[in-house]
């Protein structure tokens, strides 16, 4: 699941930002300090999650169970973030859009920004092979030739917050 963007993405996981499924504002997904089995093992990914839209107020919590082997894990699996949706709630993200023929996403503003860091710095038109070898960013998003349109894309998104 973590494919594409690698040991990037789960650091950006503590907070989706998606479209709410009842006005279509920007919701966020999260960890609620009441956590039911905060302190107990559990899978990773796998702690008390919140929905919450400051817009309309809809609120929705979802809570792992403990399992046959005593770790708390949702009944259900993770949803892809390849489907340009949230891990827990499936809800389309909010920052998302067409670019280069692909779709370009992210979790939150942070995860945003660190890319956009990432491909200022990098991608130099003029310097075609310096790429960093640890970066787990998809193979479109290397490419120099695509550094103007992402850096667009990612500014247009910036204003749609
Ligand atoms: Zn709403």
């Amino acid at each position: 699941m973590l494919g594409n963007y690698g040991g990037m993405l789960i650091e950006h996981t503590d907070l989706f930002l998606v479209h709410c499924p009842r006005c279509n504002s920007c919701a966020r997904v999260f960890t609620p300090d009441n956590a039911k089995g905060k302190d107990e093992p559990r899978y990773i990914g796998h702690e008390s999650k919140r929905l919450l839209c400051s817009k309309c107020g809809l609120t929705k919590d979802i809570h792992p169970k403990r399992r046959w082997d005593n770790l708390w894990a949702f009944n259900h699996e993770l949803f892809n973030e390849k489907h340009g949706v949230d891990w827990y709630f499936g809800l389309p993200l909010y920052l998302q859009r067409e670019c280069c023929g692909r779709k370009l996403w992210f979790f939150n503003l942070e995860h945003l920004h660190r890319v956009e860091d990432y491909v200022q710095k990098r991608l130099r038109p003029f310097r075609p092979y310096y790429l960093s070898v640890e970066s787990r960013l998809p193979k479109w998003m290397k490419l120099s030739k695509n550094r103007n349109e992402i850096l667009k894309t990612i500014e247009k998104l910036k204003y749609t917050i």
